[in-house]
């Protein structure tokens, strides 16, 4: 009898977890259909926050709706420069994303892909092999947290600043519940990492 028996099966294929991140208003201030990639900032501690992340084994994808697009405020090349531009700084900053997702898509359309649809989130957990049980979603929005419950997401809300009842408004209309509150998105890598 050899010691090792090649029975067929296989181990169980690797799966990484992530944290989504909305882009705007989570990544960035939300310009409202900023379609000049010069003008593109992060918002305070984003940066710190993704390399974190990055530091504790997570993937960092962004999926974000840009309407924009469908709207014809600016084009779909527009768009994956201004994302080109964000992939570049991030990566000289020792804090690169894994891949941008995105819906363009005007929310009259009914596609699937503009969150809250879960399309997207399922194409990335098809592309890069993630356990989405041990992933959350970082976002500003009720959208970004409807998606985290409809995919078992730890959901955690930072609403923008000055607009937070309105967010609170969208919460109670969509009946909607983060799990996790925070003030910033490096406050909510924090809460994330410190829950382990
Ligand atoms: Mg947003
Ligand atoms: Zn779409």
């Amino acid at each position: 009898m050899p010691e090792h028996v090649d029975d067929g099966r296989t181990s169980p294929p690797v799966r990484y977890r992530a944290v989504f991140a909305d882009r705007d208003g989570t990544l960035n201030p939300d310009f409202h259909y900023l379609s000049d990639p010069e003008r593109y900032e992060f918002l305070p501690g984003v940066i710190e926050g993704i390399r974190l992340l990055r530091r504790h084994g997570f993937r960092v994808i962004c999926v974000t709706n840009q309407s924009g697009v469908g709207r014809g405020f600016f084009s779909e090349a527009r768009l994956r420069e201004i994302h080109a531009r964000i992939d570049e700084r991030l990566a000289k900053a020792g804090a690169p994303l894994d891949a941008f997702y995105y819906c363009p898509h005007r929310p009259e359309e009914g596609c699937a892909c503009r969150k809250p649809g879960t399309q997207l989130f399922e194409r990335a957990r098809a592309e890069h092999s993630l356990d989405l049980a041990g992933s959350a979603i970082i976002g500003d929005r009720s959208m970004d947290m409807e998606v985290g419950s409809r995919l078992g997401l730890l959901s955690v809300l930072v609403p923008e600043r000055g607009v937070e009842a309105e967010i609170e408004r969208e919460l109670g209309a969509h009946g909607v519940h983060p799990d996790l509150r925070a003030g910033s998105f490096l406050g909510a890598v924090h809460l994330l990492l410190g829950r382990g």
